[in-house]
């Protein structure tokens, strides 16, 4: 990276809360040179002592759900109460697709100018894995720059909900209200995954729909098997464009922080998630050195056609090639 500054210098800036340098300092994370790595490794070392104390909330539902209008909405309110709030994005889309999902269109235009908010999409090139890494690191940044809640927001159509759970205190699944079939559109999974429902736009002739919708994920969570921490996800509505139910939203998310802090469920979640992020890492740099190996890279090709021709079979390949990488 060119102008690379001293480590203290992004330290000091993220601590004094300077936007310019937090910028600059999730740049240098972002940076796939093995020196910015090293560098921003030491950044983050130093500036750790100083996070983990914000409220660390997932957004995630389908393109046109609402996310955007309910971020900025939901983060206009915060931020009208004096809270700091940053917004981080992820975009697993914009990498496969060459287009963006979130990308393309302004968004959260007003909460972008809000000297309180700080929005940041993630970066779009590299494995999910790899974004979701930047991006948890990026959280760390914000909270040692003063923000005192981090939302991260996904699209709901791929693997990025687990991602992202695994990153956050409490997950909020939106939701629009549909015709009958509502459970169907959305994996059952990222229903079990959510510590609030909220289905959006119930405004106008839709607030009907709205209310039928709520009765129906209120059922739906009931056959599920209840929260580690005894927590039953409330459902919820809202309307960003009237700015109605965000309060109750808040209200819910901050309930739900005191009673996991109280019972130790957010300090183990929070233990838990370190852990799973130091496994996914040891994996991520095997797979990375697996495949980067002279001698796999000039082998892999002849293997892959031994099995595909079912000459080997997978084991047998697999095995041949691991003891190569061994050697
Ligand atoms: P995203 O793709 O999930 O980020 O969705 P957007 O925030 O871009 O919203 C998609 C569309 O729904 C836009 O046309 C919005 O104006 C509309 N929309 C969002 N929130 C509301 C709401 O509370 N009420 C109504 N009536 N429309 C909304």
């Amino acid at each position: 990276m060119k102008n690379r500054l001293s480590i203290e210098a992004y330290v000091e800036g993220v601590l004094a809360g300077n936007r310019l340098l937090l910028s600059r300092a999730i740049t240098l994370i972002e940076s796939q040179l093995p020196s910015d790595r090293v560098l921003a490794q030491l950044v983050l070392e130093q500036l750790l002592p100083h996070t983990g104390s914000a409220i660390r909330i997932g957004i995630t539902g389908v393109p046109g759900v609402g996310k955007s209008t309910f971020i900025e909405a939901f983060g206009k309110e915060l931020t009208a109460t004096g809270k700091k709030l940053a917004v981080l994005a992820i975009d697993p889309t914009s990498q496969r697709s060459k287009g963006s999902i979130m990308g393309d269109k302004t968004r959260m235009e007003e909460l972008s100018h809000d000297p309180l908010a700080y929005i940041r999409p993630s970066p779009s090139g590299g494995s999910l894995g790899g974004v979701a890494n930047k991006t948890r690191e990026t959280m760390l940044l914000c909270e040692a720059a003063g923000f005192e809640i981090i939302v991260i927001e996904t699209v709901g159509v791929g693997q990025s909900e687990t991602v992202v759970k695994g990153m956050v205190d409490f997950f909020l699944l939106l939701m629009l209200a549909g015709a009958g079939d509502e459970l169907q559109g959305i994996k059952k999974g990222i229903m079990e995954m959510a510590d609030a429902v909220v289905i959006t736009k119930a405004d106008g002739a839709n607030q009907a729909a709205a209310q039928r919708a709520v009765a129906e994920y209120q059922n739906a969570f009931h056959l599920f098997p209840s929260h580690e921490n005894g927590w039953l996800p409330p459902v919820l509505t809202c309307s960003a464009v009237e700015k109605k139910g965000l309060s109750e939203i808040w209200s819910q998310i901050t309930l739900f922080d005191s009673q996991a802090k109280a019972g130790g469920f957010h300090l183990k979640n929070r233990q838990q998630q370190n852990l799973e992020w130091m496994h996914t890492l040891i994996r991520q740099t095997l797979e990375e050195r697996f495949y980067h190996h002279p001698q796999i890279r000039e082998k892999l090709h002849d293997i892959e056609r031994l099995v595909q021709n079912e000459k080997w079979l997978p084991l047998r390949a697999a095995t041949f090639l691991l003891d190569l990488f061994r050697q």
